[in-house]
């Protein structure tokens, strides 16, 4: 029995879709895509990578980073 399962990244993209392999060594997996939806959140279901959007940061790292416009909602 081994609990040896790295703990779960969180990648920052630019758009609302990301594919996701694993990025290949141990934990590769199968090509998916994964639409980060509303949230701009997603998890993938075979490596429990987190992917978040940019404009998500910005909660983080507020003092940092300032969004150059802002976003109209409902916008697709
Ligand atoms: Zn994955």
């Amino acid at each position: 029995m081994s609990d040896t399962v790295p703990p779960p990244e969180v990648i920052y993209v630019e758009g609302h879709k990301v594919a996701c392999n694993g990025g290949g060594g141990p934990l590769g997996h199968p090509l998916v895509y994964l639409e980060l939806g509303e949230e701009g959140v997603a998890e993938c279901g075979y490596c429990d990578r987190k992917f978040v959007h940019q404009d998500r940061m910005s909660d983080e790292h507020a003092h940092d980073y300032e969004s150059p416009a802002p976003r109209p909602e409902g916008g697709h």
